[in-house]
């Protein structure tokens, strides 16, 4: 089968690899489409990953094998990630208990789905309901990434709501935030593409803080400070700039992975007791949340899909994302 590799020159390559096999437990998912996440970008710049990887957990396709312990599936049908199994009474990720995501890094989980076939485990596709479309179904993922970060934040009906950063998990976290209660939401991004497509998923107000002093901006607009903010953007200043946005009391939810030293100054925002959350990427049972907002059109994807292409052209893609102010936000490569 043909798969976009990862190379030793930081580039993805598509290449003739061997075909995948189903253990016992494991199905060989046809991939459709599979979604560029952020994650990926990061583990292709930073060099993340062991060249000869296939990168890729976005993705939706159809059973084409099964190993001999997996029940419930038939070939050809409709599949894409899922959480896992949801053991009784524990939802938590299993890690250690002094786990770090810099240590982790972003080791890939399996052989992913950047190419024509994939293996994955029985227990980590789930079948699709006939309204939810494949393209939908592949951003389930990051989907289930703000549905976490919405269910830890302290959100009530009526609130003022700041997300900071407009790319596919701001995006989503915009439409579970009201979904959630807020009432008003303002989107702080320097792309103006990005601004466009958070106005047309119901951001009330969309500032570009490279224009103009956004936590000045929250403030003339509330009085008082937001309720709550999403960090979604994980740039040097963007956690000092949400918590000096939030109102006395104001909750944080720190959802971007930051990879440098970020600029804090406490002294700004410790007297007004603003509270930080950190939210980590989702809980099995929180999937099936996202299928059924899917399933139910309460979700818009088709306003940030900026572009289906096929493997081939995947490095561009790639390079594409990086530029700042691309008028990309989310790219899907249909296989
Ligand atoms: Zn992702």
């Amino acid at each position: 089968m043909k798969a976009a590799v990862y190379t030793t020159e930081k580039r993805l390559v598509v290449r003739e690899v061997p075909d995948p096999i189903a253990g016992d437990d494991e199905i060989i998912m046809k991939v459709k489409y599979c979604a560029i996440c952020g994650s990926d970008i990061h583990r292709y710049i930073y060099g993340m990953v062991k060249p000869g990887t296939i990168l890729g957990h976005e993705f939706s396709g159809t059973v084409a094998a099964m190993g001999k312990k997996v029940s419930g599936f038939k070939i050809g049908d409709r599949i894409a990630r899922w959480g896992g199994k949801i053991t009784r009474g524990r939802d938590q990720p299993n890690f250690p208990p002094r786990y770090s995501a810099k240590e982790r890094g972003f080791l890939p989980m399996f052989a992913g789905a950047y190419a024509q076939y994939m293996a994955i485990h029985a227990d980590k596709v789930v079948k699709l309901p006939d309204e939810v479309s494949d393209i939908d179904a592949a951003l389930l993922e990051p989907l289930t990434v703000a549905v976490h970060a919405v269910r830890l934040s302290k959100i009530m009906l009526g609130d003022f709501v700041v997300v900071i950063a407009a790319g596919p998990i701001g995006l989503f976290t915009i439409q579970c935030a009201k979904l959630a209660g807020a009432l008003k939401i303002l989107v702080s991004e320097i792309n103006e593409t990005r601004l466009q497509v958070a106005s047309i998923l119901g951001a009330d107000y969309g500032v570009n803080p490279l224009r103009g002093d956004v936590v000045q901006q929250v403030v003339d607009l509330t009085q008082i400070g937001a309720d709550v903010v999403f960090e979604c953007a994980g740039a040097k200043n963007t956690l000092q700039q949400s918590l000096e946005m939030a109102k006395m009391g104001g909750q944080v939810v720190v959802v971007a992975l930051c990879w440098e030293q970020a600029e804090c100054l406490p002294v700004e925002w410790v007297g007004r007791e603003v509270e930080m959350k950190a939210s980590y990427g989702h809980l099995n049972s929180e999937w099936a949340i996202s299928l059924d907002l899917m399933r139910l059109g309460k979700i818009s994807t088709q306003p940030l899909i900026t572009g289906i292409i096929e493997l081939p052209e995947i490095d561009n893609a790639f390079r594409e994302l990086l530029e700042p102010h691309s008028r990309s936000v989310q790219i899907v490569v249909k296989t």
